[in-house]
């Protein structure tokens, strides 16, 4: 993912080398081959015309620098702006004083949310705790076993509904599952909940219903960075139908312009915690937004 932008930022960039000074123009230029570069990575037009109405007004405002020479000052105007529409600093993971902590996946199907519990549980494994993985993605036929192969790869126990559990019930699996992390100490209650291809008001609603039943610590909306522009309005439905307080970007391996990963942020204002990129359960780590704005730089 954004190969292409990358490319294109620092051919941008690039000629601005060797200028002793820019003129207005020469920032004007800039800033219209830049607006090209992210509209073609699909990202979000508001959120393009932002990015590039503060990146114009810094170049011009630019104080003449000793340590950087103007092109050096553009890339690093663009660099800040970019960590910028990512979040800035790094967002943790926020867990609850009195464990259990609960984490509530929401999502479309197909987005990687039965994987992230996977990746998610490994990943707090790593850091001391003990998870749960808890089924509440009844809708799909192999989402229960799916969540069981993954637990298993990753060490971890799966809650998922039998008969005295809440079978056919998400939201009474998910309450039956706080109360077996109380029994058996674990700190850390991971949710996976269903997903539909599209967004649809049950799904919306079992979702609600699950946060209104666990109270979560986080709800983390975990969309897919390859489908595009699609990332923005799906993001909008979630937060106006169930709330999310964070966001994890999946599939950043992909070969996709990288757009909706640029945009999910800004537009929805809930920070992103976790990139995903890859199959594998060590595919995964927090999202640091300047590590990112590095990586699109090149
Ligand atoms: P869910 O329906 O939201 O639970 O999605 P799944 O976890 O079942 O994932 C859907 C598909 O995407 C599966 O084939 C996963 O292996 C794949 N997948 C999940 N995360 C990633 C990722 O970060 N990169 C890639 N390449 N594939 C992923």
């Amino acid at each position: 993912m954004f190969d292409t932008l990358s490319d294109r930022l620092s051919s941008v960039l690039q000629n601005l080398r060797g200028k002793g000074r820019l003129s207005d123009a020469d920032i004007d230029t800039t800033a219209r081959e830049i607006r090209i570069a992210l509209l073609e990575a699909d990202v979000a037009l508001p959120v393009v015309r932002a990015f590039i109405a503060k990146v114009k007004e810094r170049a011009k405002g630019a104080e003449v620098s000793a340590a950087l020479n103007p092109a050096q000052q553009v890339v690093k105007i663009v660099n800040d702006e970019l960590i910028a529409i990512l979040g800035g600093e790094t967002r943790r993971l926020n867990l609850a004083k009195t464990p259990p902590s609960v984490i509530m996946l929401a999502g479309l199907q197909g987005a990687g949310k039965t994987t992230l519990a996977g990746k998610l549980a490994r990943w707090l494994k790593a850091q001391g705790h003990a998870p749960l993985l808890v089924a509440c993605d009844l809708q799909r036929p192999n989402a229960v076993t799916q969540l069981q192969v993954v637990g298993e790869r990753a060490g971890v126990t799966v809650f998922a509904p039998e008969p005295g559990n809440g079978v056919g019930d998400p939201v009474e699996v998910a309450r039956r599952s706080i109360d077996e992390a109380k029994r058996s100490h674990y700190d850390v209650v991971v949710v996976d909940t269903a997903g539909r291809l599209g967004v649809d008001e049950e799904m919306m609603r079992q979702a609600a219903d699950i946060r209104a039943a666990t109270n979560p610590d986080e709800v983390l909306f975990v969309v897919d960075a390859m489908i595009g522009q699609d990332a923005v309005t799906t993001a909008e439905a979630f937060r106006d139908g169930v709330g999310f307080t964070g966001v994890v970007l999946t599939k950043l391996d992909g070969d996709a312009r990288g757009g909706a990963a640029l945009s999910v942020r800004e537009v929805t204002g809930v920070p992103i915690l976790f990139a995903s990129n890859g199959e594998k359960l060590e595919d995964f780590d927090a999202f640091h937004p300047d590590r990112m704005a590095s990586r699109i730089l090149g």
